[in-house]
């Protein structure tokens, strides 16, 4: 039997890291919703006790750096399983790019092998598995729109967004998320009102959600990547309501509610950057849910 299971990326509204921790996790809060640019996860049993992965790029790890092979890998021993998974991943996800790609192949796995094996797995059964492999991926377990606190593990949702189209432009760099978190700890902070978000998500005041977009990771990356604020720049001049760089970046985005303005960001960044992107919101996870 085979599972499929989408994988959605994510983007960040608002992202603060409030510190340090003794344990060497940051401390965040950031309101996060997913987007309709999913990978496909496809996780098939076989009888080999093995764990097979493909994915349809050359440059992603296929082995134990996998987050879906992490996940596989602790499902099984947690629950005994003595068969094996043969797991693709059909990347559309950015990788290295702010966008929880990996993140969310695992929390795709997490739901499929579920299952695949009917495991009857509970939502904290699944979020156990989640948080040791990623900070993200009890968020992308989660989908939709919320708030993400401790260290990204905690999870409150919030009303989904008003609708929107959302633009991401995707410099030709990767950047290594714990590099941007080890420079914010050298650099004075600025911190976005994460609060203001939730206010704005919870009125669906589209207006007030560009204006309340913050990321206090953005000028540690832009530092290393020039290319975003030249992004950001030309993004506003075309007229996206509201701009922002995601998680660690260096992916931006820029949100509207008009599809004429969408074509013309779209259009215009594409003569710009090679990867650009024009989605929709992704309002739950609707599990492709499909058995061969
Ligand atoms: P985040 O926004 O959570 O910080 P990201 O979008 O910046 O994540 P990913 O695309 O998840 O980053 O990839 C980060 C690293 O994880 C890559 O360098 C890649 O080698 C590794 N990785 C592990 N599993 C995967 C996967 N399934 N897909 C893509 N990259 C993966």
């Amino acid at each position: 039997m085979k599972v499929l299971e989408k994988a959605p990326a994510k983007i960040n509204l608002s992202l603060d890291v409030l510190g340090l921790r003794p344990d060497g996790y940051h401390e965040v809060r950031m309101v996060m919703t997913t987007i309709d640019l999913s990978d496909r996860v496809e996780c098939e049993s076989i009888p080999q006790d093995i764990i097979l992965l493909h994915a349809s790029e050359s440059y992603i790890p296929e082995d134990g750096r996998n987050f879906a092979y992490q996940a596989a890998d602790l499902i099984r021993e947690k629950y005994g399983i003595k068969e094996g998974v043969r797991i693709f991943i059909q990347k559309k996800i950015p990788v290295a790019a702010g966008l929880a790609g990996g993140s969310s192949d695992a929390a795709a796995t997490i739901r499929a092998l579920n299952r695949l094996w009917s495991l009857e797995m509970t939502n904290e059964d699944m979020q156990e598995i989640a948080v040791q492999i990623g900070s993200d991926v009890a968020f992308c377990l989660h989908g939709g729109t919320a708030l993400a606190t401790g260290r990204g593990e905690i999870i409150d949702p919030l009303p989904d967004l008003p609708p929107c189209w959302v633009v991401l432009v995707k410099p030709d760099v990767s950047v290594s998320t714990a590099q941007v978190y080890r420079d914010w700890d050298d650099q004075e902070a600025v911190h976005p009102n994460v609060n203001a978000m939730i206010s704005a998500v919870q009125n669906h005041d589209f207006q007030e959600i560009c204006r309340q977009l913050g990321n206090t990771l953005e000028p540690v990356t832009v530092k290393k990547v020039a290319d975003i604020a030249r992004i950001k720049e030309h993004m506003r001049q075309i007229g996206a309501e509201g701009i922002l760089m995601s998680g660690s970046g260096p992916t931006v985005f820029g949100l509207t509610q008009k599809e004429s303005r969408m074509q013309r960001l779209f259009n215009g960044m594409k003569g710009y950057c090679r990867e650009v992107h024009a989605v929709r919101l992704s309002k739950s996870l609707d599990h492709l849910s499909k058995y061969e």
